[in-house]
């Protein structure tokens, strides 16, 4: 996969190239945004093009090079992924070793770090020397979708990068490019919220049984239907999903409140999220006043970014559900 063919941050291409035309790529540096968004891929387009034989600024994914890396078969660009789930120190006392010798097919020996944010304290402290003085031969990249569980040290040693979501509309064309059809591509672009990667193993079934499933929690939390009961029952068997999960929902059911606040007001129809579901939220219109409307959204809004800043989440639930239990939003 040559530059172009990257989806989204045109700003960090920009900057990387310019750099590799220059020589003058940083050894030392931290890729940081949201998950799916392409840092990997950025990071091992880098590797490629420090050690293409063609290409200066770019890969031509033909040479043996470029072919050897997309194969993960090329020594000189070195994968350093979390072993049960953290990265130690073990795995940087290679590193270290590793980035002091010559490389071996390749002009430049890369090293990249996936999920930096498992690298644990002993780790990250024995990596500190090395990202000050790297060898010239050898580049660390670091790759992080949580910037706040990496070092000081670590990141005031690092040019960092960051990784913004990958536009609806660059998600959606590409949607429709895999054969979606353009109103399916939208809502899936919609439902992803610039994580590239998870709209392109999306299938549509599932996720129209996902926003199924959010639509009747979010009439019954409006409805006031029930909720007792809906608490006992379905917050219950909410409580065995993982945070992602969870985010989803809540993204969902943000999604709808926003819908709703549209067309109370009136505004045009071909701006909403769920088109599909017109006919039903037309319907749940009368329902809410649009105080009560915004009230419930701030609500949501705040439980999402409470999963993003990985807040405790059966407290950020629980306290999300208390709301509807007390009556006081709806
Ligand atoms: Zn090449």
């Amino acid at each position: 996969m040559p530059f172009k063919d990257i989806l989204g941050n045109d700003r960090v291409k920009k900057v990387l190239r310019k750099a590799l035309q220059k020589n003058k790529v940083p050894n030392s540096m931290l890729f940081c945004g949201p998950e799916g968004v392409g840092k990997k891929s950025m990071a091992l387009m880098v590797a490629k093009a420090m050690n293409c034989k063609r290409k200066k600024d770019d890969a031509c994914e033909s040479c043996s090079s470029c072919r050897a890396i997309n194969a993960k078969n090329f020594p000189d660009v070195i994968e350093i992924l979390p072993e049960k789930n953290v990265v130690k120190i073990e795995q940087m006392r290679i590193l270290r070793k590793l980035a002091y010798l010559k490389p071996m097919l390749g002009k430049k020996r890369i090293f990249i770090v996936p999920e930096a944010e498992k690298m644990q304290e002993p780790a990250a402290n024995s990596l500190l020397k090395i990202l000050e003085e790297p060898p010239l031969f050898s580049y660390i990249l670091l790759v992080t979708h949580n910037p706040f569980l990496i070092l000081p040290t670590i990141k005031s040693r690092c040019q960092i990068l960051n990784f913004s979501p990958v536009s609806r509309e660059d998600i959606g064309k590409n949607l429709v490019e895999k054969g979606f059809d353009e109103e399916k591509a939208r809502i899936l672009s919609l439902f992803v919220h610039g994580n590239l990667k998870q709209a392109m193993a999306l299938e549509w079934e599932e996720v129209k049984a996902k926003r199924e499933q959010a639509w009747q929690l979010f009439l019954s939390l409006i409805k006031k239907e029930n909720i007792a009961g809906f608490l006992r029952n379905y917050a219950y068997s909410y409580r065995g999903l993982v945070k992602e999960e969870w985010k989803q929902i809540m993204q969902i059911l943000s999604s709808f409140c926003r819908d709703l606040i549209l067309l109370q007001e009136k505004s045009d129809v071909r701006l909403l999220m769920n088109p599909d579901y017109e006919e039903q939220l037309r319907k749940t219109e009368s329902l809410l006043s649009s105080e009560a409307l915004i009230n419930f959204l701030t609500k949501i809004d705040y439980a999402i970014y409470g999963l993003e800043k990985n807040l405790n989440m059966n407290l950020l639930v629980s306290s999300f559900f208390s709301n509807f239990k007390e009556g006081k939003y709806v």
